[in-house]
């Protein structure tokens, strides 16, 4: 087995992470930053969001770890003080992981032009300073003409971050859909848009329309993109997946009620 460790720049996962190297070394596993079989991430969802896409290319033979150095994470199932529980469980792999439906976003640029990005917790869609006007189509029904601040695409295990800032729906990420759900729409008797959030199954296209007009911004996960010329964007759930290594398995209702809500039981 080969492991990667990407933490990030706090002093406390540095620690962790040279902690870290320590605890592989005794069990002699080899650390590999280039081709790992396991990618160890330290510090928070950010850190995970990076490494996953740092490792974009190596989906189908990568599995994925969190260790989180602050609040338990959406990503991260170890804290920084059960390293050597960890490399047991890394000794002892029998190589059973979860996996969880990512976001696939296919950019269509006027003169054939054509990107596919993906995301593990959504993409936006926005302009610069003025209100975004897009023909939303559903499964390739016209479904609704939006203008407003724009619109956010989420996976499930992206439905917990922005999507829920913004109104969207807590998604099980055993279901595996697309969510959409609007950033400041207007809403009047000339504009109408549905206003709840729209969870698509998967196999379904979200398909956005864009007016011929000034860059619009992308965002996927942390990464920002402008980009000109924009005929249409779909959205669907990825042929590929993340996986994690399953040596432990946080309830998803309790990390969102310890998350959210409470960390007493009842
Ligand atoms: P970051 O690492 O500082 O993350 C921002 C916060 O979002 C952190 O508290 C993180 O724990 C939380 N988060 C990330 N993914 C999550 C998930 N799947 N479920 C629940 N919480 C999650 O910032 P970053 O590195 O720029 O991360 C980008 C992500 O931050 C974006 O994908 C977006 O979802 C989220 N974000 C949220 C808001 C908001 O809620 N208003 C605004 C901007 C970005």
């Amino acid at each position: 087995m080969k492991v990667a460790i990407i933490a990030n720049l706090y002093h406390q996962s540095k620690k962790t992470a040279g902690q870290l190297r320590r605890f592989l070394g005794k069990a002699n596993i080899a650390i590999d930053q280039h081709q790992p079989d396991i990618v160890i991430t330290i510090g928070g969802d950010g850190t995970l969001l990076y490494a996953f896409h740092h490792y974009q290319a190596q989906l189908a033979t990568v599995r994925f770890i969190g260790i989180h150095t602050g609040h338990l994470g959406f990503y991260t199932d170890w804290r920084d003080f059960e390293l050597d529980a960890l490399v047991q469980s890394l000794a002892n792999d029998s190589k059973e992981c979860v996996e969880y439906p990512l976001l696939s976003v296919n950019i269509h640029q006027y003169g054939n032009k054509e990107q596919t990005y993906l995301a593990l917790n959504e993409s936006t869609l926005r302009r610069f300073n003025q209100t975004l006007t897009a023909d939303i189509a559903i499964d390739g029904e016209m479904f609704e003409r939006f203008r407003g601040d724009g619109v956010s695409i989420a996976t499930p295990t992206g439905s917990t971050a922005y999507n829920k800032s913004i109104g969207g729906a807590v998604v099980h990420p055993q279901v595996k859909s697309l969510q959409l759900t609007e950033i400041a729409s207007l809403n009047n008797r000339v504009y109408r848009t549905l206003g709840s959030s729209l969870i698509v199954p998967e196999n379904q296209c979200i398909r956005l329309y864009l007016e011929h007009c000034e860059p619009l911004v992308v965002t996927i996960d942390q990464n920002t993109y402008t980009l000109e010329d924009v005929e249409y964007i779909d959205y669907q759930i990825a042929q590929e997946t993340i996986k994690f290594a399953k040596y432990r398995h946080t309830n998803f209702w309790h990390r969102v009620k310890t998350s959210f809500i409470s960390n007493s039981d009842y």
